[in-house]
């Protein structure tokens, strides 16, 4: 199992044209079939994956904040929401983030928030949600950032029996 971010990076990179040719592959399959197949790979190789040791997600993603998930969290860290928001996050018209990456509840790799982390957080990196070949943009834009992706999807290429 490949878990090293470096070498990741450095295989993400010979393998663009690879993958640009996977994506239109799977999107030429049975979308239940590759379903089952990366639900399959992901409960393989998830519990392969330390990911206290790697926290990359944390540390590179913009997470989203709903309304409700900052009144929890904000009731859990003893702070007004006034002071919560000022502290925390950045807002737009329609949309709520983390106003730091990588994330302010990061700590040695662990969220010290981890019971009441958001659901963008408890989602990542959905390879257990169904309709793959529909995100296969989201996938890609992950497959550097994330060992699990990778080894999943490169899993996946020899479950396929894809040949580039
Ligand atoms: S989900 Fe992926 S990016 Fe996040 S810590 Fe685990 S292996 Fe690393
Ligand atoms: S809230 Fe926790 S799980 Fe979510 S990004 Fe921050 S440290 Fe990571």
């Amino acid at each position: 199992m490949l878990t090293d971010l470096f070498t990741i990076q450095q295989l993400a990179k010979e393998k663009e044209i690879e993958n640009d040719l996977f994506t239109v592959f799977l999107q030429s399959q049975h979308a239940e079939t590759i379903d089952n197949l990366v639900f399959e790979l992901n409960e393989k190789i998830t519990p392969q994956i330390n990911c206290t040791t790697c926290g990359n997600c944390c540390k590179s993603l913009l997470i989203n904040v709903t309304e409700e998930e900052a009144d929890i969290l904000s009731k859990y860290l003893n702070q007004t929401r006034e002071v919560f928001d000022s502290n925390y996050l950045e807002k737009s018209t329609h949309l709520m983030v983390i106003n730091k990456v990588p994330c302010h509840f990061l700590s040695d790799n662990q969220c010290t928030v981890y019971e009441h982390r958001f659901a963008g957080c408890r989602e990542f990196p959905a390879l257990h949600l169904p309709k793959f070949v529909k995100r296969l943009f989201t996938v890609f834009m992950h497959y550097e950032r994330c060992p699990i992706i990778f080894n999943v999807v490169e899993a996946l290429k020899q479950k396929t029996k894809f040949i580039p």
